[in-house]
């Protein structure tokens, strides 16, 4: 059954260029727009008459966006019905790869009309930038080489998503095998452990070949757009204009020498707690004093009550937000058979309102992904008013801090959901659950950037190279009689074969975020009207200047990440018993 809420959603506003009833699913409706828009291109006669043909370019963009979305959040709300599959398919098969083209004549119409020069600076400049950036990257014998690098993708999801293991009577993936290893007998998350090791390591011969295919591939299509390694290709599609592998050096290093030796500590400290020595990988999913999971509530009704609860105490703005999703039923949260797994926000970019999507089974992460996804739900929400499509969103490395801010800056009011003691167990658990992903992320990306920056290495010195990566940047555990399993590690990581170095923004929003949460401590009003303002922007000006409406620092070096540090162990400190 397709989502009630979406049935009703209305334009923020009317349209003026898209004929009121078309259905954009249906290309036969659809080409014709875009060659009314190729048409109209000829006889603009001025920058006034370029900047209105944009923001018609932006209608049929949002109309179009909105459509492909909800197909999608039909079928991850019911991935059983054949006909909403069916919707969502005929999407990306036929009308995405159909509109591709159009979409960059448009663009070469822009940068080749004589008027995009006069446009006006301050409000066009980051626009023409990535526009210009996107169709100078833009090479048509890349086009098939993507087509194959997306099939090597979807291999590799397939052999990942095939793998299952025979444990207790039954066949099961190895994301439920996941649950075990919080469960406190430790034999058996050993036994759990190995398991999915060994079935991972069986298809390490095929996930190799599968990479280092998709190197040469990458490596063939950096070649083709005239840059010397995937690694400038790669930050270049990404439109990263303002920094560059020295700054994500900075941030390794500052990881190395300020992050690693907190997570070192807290291992000990959990080894201590459970009486193990040495800590071996299976005792990191438990709770280190054998409790069981928190249970913050028993239906959806409560999360979303108590979320809103949650963020009035933070500030009024952020709950009067909230409840426009409340009030739209812009949620669907529980968890349910035929649901797609995990969670997003996603925005409907013509009715302008985000929709929050969940598998909620009344744990804390779930606390967690609520808050999170609304942090992302703001950010649209502030943009509302902004009429240029790619200016409603911003760069992936401030969408996070939008995001992770929210997870923060709710912890203090946890108390919504628990007592005193287990508010605090739950915030000592997302503390110790960020000292440990900063240097994963670290090792990722470090990884990535030595793997482009040498084409032609063998499949023993990326093995050397890895090790030495999880030297510097890794735990305490001890991986004795099972170092296989520590050598080929990356192998679950989806990124880095499917979203080659998309893996950073997670850590430089996670110190924006930080800031933020420093900023609120001593400020709350103030920390969240920079922060409300910041979103405001969308993607309307450069990541610096974003970081800076929030009045957060935009540099990822040992400077920046010291205090931080310093402020999370603090935090540590004061939740010692929890
Ligand atoms: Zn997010």
């Amino acid at each position: 059954m397709s989502v009630e809420a979406l049935k009703s959603l209305q334009p923020a506003h009317p349209r003026s260029f898209v004929p009121a009833g078309a259905k954009l699913g249906d290309w036969a409706q659809l080409e014709p727009l875009f060659f009314k828009l190729e048409a109209d291109a000829a006889k603009i006669k001025s920058s006034r008459g370029l900047q209105d043909w944009i923001l018609k370019c932006s209608e049929l963009g949002a109309a179009v966006d909105q459509e492909g979305a909800t197909r999608y959040i039909n079928k991850s709300c019911d991935t059983e019905s054949a006909e909403i599959k069916k919707a969502f398919l005929h999407f990306v098969e036929e009308i995405e790869p159909k509109s591709k083209p159009h979409w960059q004549k448009l663009k070469e119409l822009v940068l080749k009309s004589p008027f995009h020069e006069r446009l006006p600076q301050k409000r066009w400049a980051v626009f023409l930038r990535a526009i210009k950036n996107e169709f100078d990257l833009f090479r048509p014998e890349n086009v098939a080489l993507q087509v194959e690098e997306s099939k090597l993708e979807t291999q590799y999801q397939e052999t990942m998503a095939a793998m299952t293991v025979q444990f207790q009577g039954k066949e099961q993936t190895l994301q439920q095998m996941g649950r075990y290893l919080e469960e406190p007998d430790r034999s058996l998350r050993e036994q759990v452990w190995n398991l999915i090791r060994e079935r991972r390591l069986q298809d390490r011969e095929k996930l190799e070949q599968i990479f280092d295919a998709l190197l040469e591939l990458r490596e063939q299509i950096a070649r083709n757009a005239g840059l010397p390694t995937y690694r400038e290709y790669a930050f270049r599609q990404k439109n990263r204009f303002d920094y560059t592998p020295k700054e994500c050096e900075d941030f390794h290093d500052a990881v190395a020498e300020l992050v690693v030796p907190l997570a070192r500590k807290l291992q000990k400290r959990r080894a201590k707690l459970l009486g193990v020595k040495p800590l071996r990988p299976w005792d990191s999913g438990v709770d280190a004093k054998n409790r069981p999971p928190l249970k913050p509530f028993t239906d959806v009704g409560q999360l979303v009550d108590k979320c809103y609860s949650i963020f009035n105490r933070i500030h009024p703005d952020l709950a009067k937000d909230y409840d426009i999703l409340r009030k739209q039923r812009l949620l669907d949260l529980d968890s349910r058979k035929g649901k797609q797994p995990g969670g997003y926000q996603c925005s409907l970019e013509e009715a302008r309102v985000p929709f929050i999507f969940m598998n909620a089974v009344g744990l804390q992460p779930d606390v967690e992904t609520m808050l999170h996804e609304a942090g992302h739900a703001f950010h649209a929400l502030a943009v509302r008013d902004e009429p240029l499509l790619n200016y409603r969103s911003a760069p992936m490395e401030f969408c996070e801090v939008a995001s992770m801010s929210m997870e923060l800056l709710g912890a203090p009011h946890l108390t919504e959901f628990y007592s005193e003691a287990d508010a605090a167990r739950a915030r000592r658990t997302h503390m110790e659950g960020i000292v440990g992903l900063l240097p994963w992320i670290a090792t990722i990306d470090a990884f990535q950037h030595w793997i482009y920056t040498h084409p032609g290495h063998s499949r023993d010195e990326r093995k050397a190279h890895w090790l030495s990566l999880l030297d510097r940047f890794g735990g305490i555990e001890n991986w004795s009689g099972i170092e296989d399993g520590r050598a080929y590690l990356w192998h679950r990581q989806g990124h880095l074969f499917g979203l080659p170095f998309y893996y950073i923004e997670y850590g430089i929003a996670q110190l924006g975020a930080l800031q933020l949460w420093l900023k609120s401590k001593k400020d709350t009003n103030a920390a969240v009207t920079n922060y409300r303002k910041a979103l405001s922007l969308g993607g309307s000006r450069p990541l610096p200047d974003l970081f800076k409406a929030a009045k957060l620092k935009f540099d990822f070096g040992p400077k920046t990440v010291k205090p931080l540090v310093r402020a999370v162990q603090k935090e540590l400190k004061s939740l010692e018993d929890a």
